[in-house]
């Protein structure tokens, strides 16, 4: 079976190039948004960052004491199911391109979790219009974290975190 980018038809598609390029900006833009609402809030990470460097998968932002890593999920590339509306043109195509996206956002954040990661994830809309609640999930997220990793600290043998790697 052919993958579904070998069957892209973008080269071919100015209308489709078109929708790419208008998502992929939008995409950037509440990204950018929500790491300056949480740098405003005194909060520091590190961006585009990659949470376990054996998986190749970048988070947009990561918080790496805490063992904690935020994505923006765009609505259009995630498919969220209150506004992904696929293009009338190449439907089917756009279709399985987005399963495809949720199917791989999916595994990331199991592999993510199964290294002792904590993975959150916001839809773009929520960062829009709902930014003072999602900046105090982060912030509860990480507070949880810390109380994990004091307790964990707690109850290791020579006072460090005993898997240093889980
Ligand atoms: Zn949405």
């Amino acid at each position: 079976m052919t993958s579904i980018r070998s069957r892209a038809p973008t080269a071919s598609s100015p209308v489709v190039r078109r929708v790419m390029q208008a998502n992929v900006g939008r995409e950037t833009g509440i990204e950018q948004t929500l790491r300056c609402a949480l740098h405003r809030n005194g909060l520091r990470f590190r961006k585009d960052a990659a949470p376990v460097c054996a998986l190749r998968c970048k988070a947009d932002i990561v918080f790496t004491r805490f063992k904690v890593c935020v994505f923006v999920d765009g609505c259009f590339w995630h498919g969220c199911p209150k506004h992904f509306r696929p293009p009338k043109a190449n439907r089917a195509w756009w279709l399985e391109k987005i399963r495809d996206n949720r199917a791989r956002d999916r595994r990331q954040s199991a592999l993510l979790a199964y290294h002792g990661w904590t993975v959150l994830r916001f839809w773009e809309h929520n960062v829009k219009s709902q930014l003072t609640t999602v900046v105090a999930d982060v912030r509860r997220t990480l507070a949880s974290a810390n109380r994990q990793a004091l307790a964990r600290k707690r109850r290791s043998p020579c006072g460090k975190q005993f898997w240093p790697c889980l």
